[in-house]
């Protein structure tokens, strides 16, 4: 047995209902097209897409690039998951795994975090 997306009942009748009631339907809709559901949505997106642009260029543990590459990219440098100071000084900042490091004259090293790999 299903249940209501919305609330949880638990649905009766037709097999492709998802829903107890137009009010459900209709609070859970208008949730889905909120502006907060759709912020968090486009930053979880170009979180993801700033991961897959460091896997990209950085196919082994490590690799260095450029910043107009990643630009060129569509890397948008606000959006990182943690920022990570080495005992040096230096700040590494990740997206999940991936990391990078700006380097001197725009050059950006990335660096895959093998711990976090199962
Ligand atoms: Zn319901």
């Amino acid at each position: 047995m299903k249940n209501c997306l919305e609330c949880g009942k638990p649905l009766m009748g037709r097999v492709d209902k998802k829903f107890c009631s137009d009010m459900c339907r209709n609070s859970y809709n208008n949730r889905l097209n909120s502006d907060s559901y759709n912020f968090v949505r486009n930053m979880n997106n170009q979180l993801r897409k700033n991961r897959r642009i460091l896997e990209d260029l950085c196919p082994e543990d490590k690799s260095k690039t450029t910043k107009s590459m990643l630009i060129g990219k569509g890397f948008d440098f606000n959006l990182i998951t943690s920022v990570r100071p080495t005992l040096k000084g230096s700040i590494y900042h990740f997206v999940y795994d991936y990391g990078y490091l700006e380097l001197e004259y725009d050059f950006y090293l990335i660096v895959k975090d093998k711990r976090l790999e199962k």
